[in-house]
């Protein structure tokens, strides 16, 4: 079975049931299977796969070590604390736990949300806290309410595929604000503005990810962040804080949230599935009063209601466990990950750059002039190794050249053999295009004269 699916992506790339629903028939026409096809209205149109979608199906195989999705490593809680918090609610609120509630979410669990935002600074009301169905559905939720059809979203290059996915859903022009190692750049989101300006189009919010961000592993600094949000503040701009992350830090903590700084520009959002587990598909929006009540009838139009069940069980563990420190025990098993992979990076691949995450999951690696991260994936599962293409994380067409490495999820063992694999493939690559070039072969050690320049007719 492997033999043939490994002959199959190495004929023709992924089959086509991985990346789309049309099949083509042997004289090249492209014909759709789909008998609703033009039924649709014209914001499906702005549905499609994500290449990680794509992804979990094949690197779930259990010879492939996947460094690609962002899955959290679930095993690592303790069985007894949630089987303990489970047992106990369904004992003390059974008949609650299995009912319709709130379309707002516990208040319990509200309050407790608040705690745990105060550790970022952020001081709020209970009652501007939305709970919501993963911080997925915030997104979906806030984007439903501010984005017409060309409207702008900013948002960082690269990223969240999620997100892109929900903008574009929405039919939302994304733009997207250079980084650097020290996140978004101020001139960068100034100049942004102003081009969006000179094009007549309206920008609805900035969404960003300031701590240990996903795809690209930095933090925005604490100097950047009161200067993003006054850019923001004085072109009437709204700031969409997305922070799944921010307390999984490996060194010190984060610098105090945006949100921590305005409670009238900015919606934040909070997600236990990084911290608990995403299972549970819980999360929530802190909003400024009137947005928070329009996001109430969204959700409720929506959903109804978040699960009760999922909310008291993580509201009773919280209450009953010593929950930080479990954070505290993610973060030790992520930071040994996180110092796996960059040892073995700097091993087997010293020709590439990569950013150096201070928490979180991801690393984001730029590859060679010369090299295609998408077009080289199917040639990286034959390898056994899986990763994410830099080109999910942007809306545009960019990202050829990098890459994102997740090492939450595999053991460090497992994350050495996979980029061990990695190195096999990408020197593979390098090795045969300098033989197009007629450069001669390519050895892996270190040094900038290793890498090549791609053939013109390739660049
Ligand atoms: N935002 C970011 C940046 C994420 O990485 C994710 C999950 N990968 C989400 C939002 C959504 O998380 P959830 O819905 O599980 O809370």
């Amino acid at each position: 079975m492997w033999a043939l699916f490994r002959q199959q992506i190495l004929a023709r790339g992924f089959p086509n049931y991985y990346w789309g629903v049309s099949e083509t028939t042997e004289s090249g026409q492209a014909i759709n299977l789909d008998p609703w096809f033009g039924h649709y209205a014209e914001r499906a149109s702005g549905l499609s796969a994500s290449e990680v979608r794509a992804l979990f199906a094949v690197a779930s195989r259990p010879e492939v070590v996947s460094l690609a999705g962002g899955m959290p490593f679930v095993r690592a809680l303790p069985e007894d604390l949630v089987n303990g918090a489970l047992a106990r609610v369904m004992s003390e609120q059974g008949p609650t736990a299995l009912q319709y509630g709130s379309g707002q979410g516990v208040p319990v669990l509200r309050q407790q949300i608040l705690e745990i935002m105060a550790l970022e600074g952020i001081s709020a009301s209970v009652d501007d806290i939305v709970v919501t169905t993963g911080s997925q559905q915030a997104l979906d939720l806030v984007t439903k309410l501010f984005i017409n059809p060309g409207d702008v979203v900013l948002a960082e290059a690269p990223s969240y595929v999620g997100a892109i996915g929900v903008f574009r859903s929405y039919q939302a022009h994304i733009e997207h604000v250079a980084m650097d190692n020290d996140g978004l750049i101020p001139d960068a989101l100034r100049a942004a503005i102003l081009r969006m300006a000179a094009e007549g189009r309206t920008i609805k919010f900035l969404y960003t990810i300031p701590n240990f961000h996903n795809p690209a592993g930095v933090t925005l600094s604490a100097e950047r962040r009161p200067e993003i949000l006054k850019i923001c503040q004085d072109a009437g701009i709204l700031v969409l804080e997305d922070n799944p992350y921010g307390l999984l830090s490996f060194d010190e903590d984060v610098p105090p949230a945006i949100r921590s700084l305005d409670d009238e520009g900015v919606i934040y959002l909070g997600s236990f599935s990084k911290t608990l587990a995403p299972g549970f598909r819980v999360g929530w929006a802190l909003a400024p009063h009137a947005i928070r009540e329009k996001l109430v009838l969204a959700a409720e139009s929506a959903i109804l209601c978040p699960s009760s069940f999922s909310q008291l069980v993580i509201s009773e563990y919280l209450a009953s466990a010593d929950w930080m420190g479990q954070i505290r025990s993610f973060r030790d098993v992520y930071r040994e990950r996180r110092d796996t992979i960059l040892s073995s990076l700097a091993e087997h691949l010293p020709e590439l750059s990569w950013t150096v995450p201070a928490g979180g999951f991801y690393v984001w690696v730029t590859l060679p002039d010369a090299l295609d991260s998408k077009a080289m994936l199917p040639r990286a599962v034959t390898e056994l190794v899986a990763y994410t293409p830099g080109t999910a994380f942007y809306a545009d067409g960019g990202g050829r050249q990098n890459l994102r490495l997740s090492f939450s999820y595999p053991t460090p063992e497992n994350i050495r053999i996979g980029i061990r694999r990695l190195a096999t493939v990408i020197n593979g690559e390098l090795d045969l295009l300098s033989t197009f070039a007629g450069t001669g072969s390519l050895t892996a050690s270190a040094g900038e004269d290793n890498v090549i320049s791609p053939p013109p007719d390739m660049s």
